[in-house]
């Protein structure tokens, strides 16, 4: 309360740490200076604006909602910013609830639809001179952001240039506090304020910087690049958590391929997605991810589902592969070297990554069902058909038959027996390629029909 008190009294003299609202305030850009429609605006982001409004608050769509509809784009989310307290919002909407700790928002929901209502937030350094009042650690990153601010303020403390625009639906105003809308125009990716002092914040937004770049097809400004390549290491203390996140919004964001090669360019893939280093230099490793992410990326693009297990279980295949191979010059069969390698190379991965275990099921399942599809005798590939998971092995098949690492008549085989009728299933049967099935220990020569791989 009294934080807040001095913040009200002190806000406008303020001088943010991140970087310095330009003098004269924010430059205001009416609708025919931008071109934003309110009808692009999401409406429940709408309400929660007027709401906020009708009760004496400011509030705004901000971040990338605003740099999306400017670049001609589908915004993914809108999210709010306001002047009232987490508190005060939650208050206004019945259906709302507060969330997180080392960052406080509310939850607005109408129907189905949530929007993220944020309250203004200060650098936490209020004199400007002193230092920044939010816990940090050894490194300078910062656990907790929960001290409010002014809009400008606010806008100090975001990541880019593009990411630092306020939209106002009720007066149609944009308020452009780093020439947002200039860089938006330009293409370029700008941090605001000091680029090191603000990796060392966040290391995170290194990541997002990749994946600006990559998702907008914008240009990294030289003096945001510059520091990245010193301090990707600091990469190393965030939690895994987080950077998980991170690599599937990167990997889910429908510009996966050139994100993991951007991720690549600018030394980082190391804190993210350390497997990249020993695939991509691979080349049928390398054939093999390219066509998934382009695939997952079609499918983002064409609004069909895309899931993180399916991305991993590409992202990890040519590792899988490579100590299936091994394990099975050790003398171990096919199948339990398949599983072996299966269970070696996600334990791996947990350490390095989080991938949490809730993934596990699909993933293997999808590998396991490899094998599967090279048998094509007797009655396995009609019980295939019925696997659960058959939609996602196929998927999984189609992308091994492109990059060349399975038979394109496999493939080919696949598509057409699965619409086919039932009397061409039966004449397109053949004999198996693949491991042989693990058979019964006969006693009797009057043995059982052999086993069935079993299914994962
Ligand atoms: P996307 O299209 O991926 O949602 P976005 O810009 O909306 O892009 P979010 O992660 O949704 O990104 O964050 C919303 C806004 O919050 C950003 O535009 C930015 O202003 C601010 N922000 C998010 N993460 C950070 C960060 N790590 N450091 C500083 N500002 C951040
Ligand atoms: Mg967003």
């Amino acid at each position: 309360m009294i934080r807040r008190f001095i913040q009200r009294v002190l806000g406008n003299s303020a001088k943010p740490q991140a970087g310095r609202p330009p003098a004269g305030g924010p430059l205001i850009l009416p609708r025919a200076k931008h071109g934003i429609k309110r009808e692009n605006i999401d409406s429940c982001a709408l309400r929660t604006c007027e709401t906020l409004a009708d009760n004496g608050f400011k509030a705004f769509v901000v971040g990338g909602a605003v740099r999306d509809l400017l670049l001609g784009k589908k915004p993914k989310d809108f999210d709010v910013a306001t002047d009232a307290t987490p508190e005060e919002v939650r208050r206004l909407f019945r259906r709302s609830r507060i969330i997180g700790r080392r960052f406080r928002i509310v939850h607005v929901m109408c129907g189905r639809d949530t929007i993220e209502v944020t309250t203004f937030r200060a650098a936490g350094n209020l004199s400007g001179d002193e230092e920044d009042e939010r816990p940090t650690d050894e490194s300078g990153r910062i656990l907790e952001d929960n001290i409010f601010g002014s809009q400008a303020e606010d806008a100090a403390r975001r990541d880019f240039t593009v990411n630092a625009l306020y939209y106002d639906p009720l007066r149609e105003e944009i308020h452009d506090y780093f020439n947002g809308v200039a860089d938006c125009k330009k293409k370029i990716l700008r941090m605001i304020g000091d680029p090191a002092t603000r990796y060392r914040e966040d290391p995170v937004r290194m990541l997002r910087a990749a994946r600006f770049a990559a998702k907008l097809e914008f240009h990294i400004d030289p003096a945001t690049r510059k520091p990245v390549a010193e301090l990707a290491q600091l990469l190393d203390n965030v939690p895994r958590a987080r950077i998980f996140d991170e690599a599937v919004k990167l990997l889910m964001s429908g510009h996966a391929l050139r994100g993991v090669h951007q991720l690549r360019a600018e030394g980082l893939h190391h804190g993210m997605l350390p497997l990249l280093d020993t695939i991509l230099d691979d080349e049928q490793g390398r054939r093999f991810i390219e066509a998934g992410l382009k695939n997952t990326d079609e499918r983002i693009h064409a609004d069909k589902p895309a899931s993180p297990g399916f991305l991993f279980a590409c992202l990890l295949w040519p590792q899988v592969q490579r100590r299936w191979q091994d394990i099975q010059t050790e003398g171990e069969k096919s199948i339990p070297a398949l599983f072996l390698a299966m269970d070696e190379v996600l334990e791996a991965q947990r350490e390095l990554l989080a991938i949490p275990r809730k993934l596990d099921g699909m993933i293997k399942e999808i590998w396991a069902l490899q094998p599967r599809f090279e048998q094509r005798a007797g009655s396995r590939p009609f019980r295939l058909l019925e696997h659960p998971r058959f939609r996602a092995g196929y998927d999984f098949l189609l992308i091994r038959a492109e990059s060349g690492d399975a038979a394109q008549e496999l493939g080919d085989w696949w598509t057409e027996f699965q619409d086919a009728d039932e009397n061409t299933r039966k004449s397109m049967l053949v004999a198996d390629t693949g491991p042989k099935p693990r058979r019964k220990r006969r006693r009797k020569p009057k043995a059982a029909p052999a086993e069935e791989i079993p299914s994962a």
